[in-house]
């Protein structure tokens, strides 16, 4: 990892909140928002607008493409 890394907005609809979080904390912010806020439920995602860019990124970044 980088320490250039794209910032990635996270939604909410359940709180109707947007946070940028670094690409490599991504995962990591969902599961504990999820996991603290809704019990467990995936509420919070990754911009679907900009999920299928950052599948291509990553697939850059581990050599997919
Ligand atoms: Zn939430």
């Amino acid at each position: 990892m980088t320490d250039d890394e794209p910032d990635v907005p996270i939604l909410c609809s359940a709180c109707d909140t947007e946070t940028r979080v670094p690409l490599s904390d991504v995962a990591e912010t969902l599961e504990r928002h999820n996991e603290t806020q809704h019990d467990g439920e995936e509420c919070a995602q990754v911009d679907p607008d900009l999920a299928d860019q950052l599948a291509d990124l990553v697939a850059e970044d581990i050599g997919l493409l």
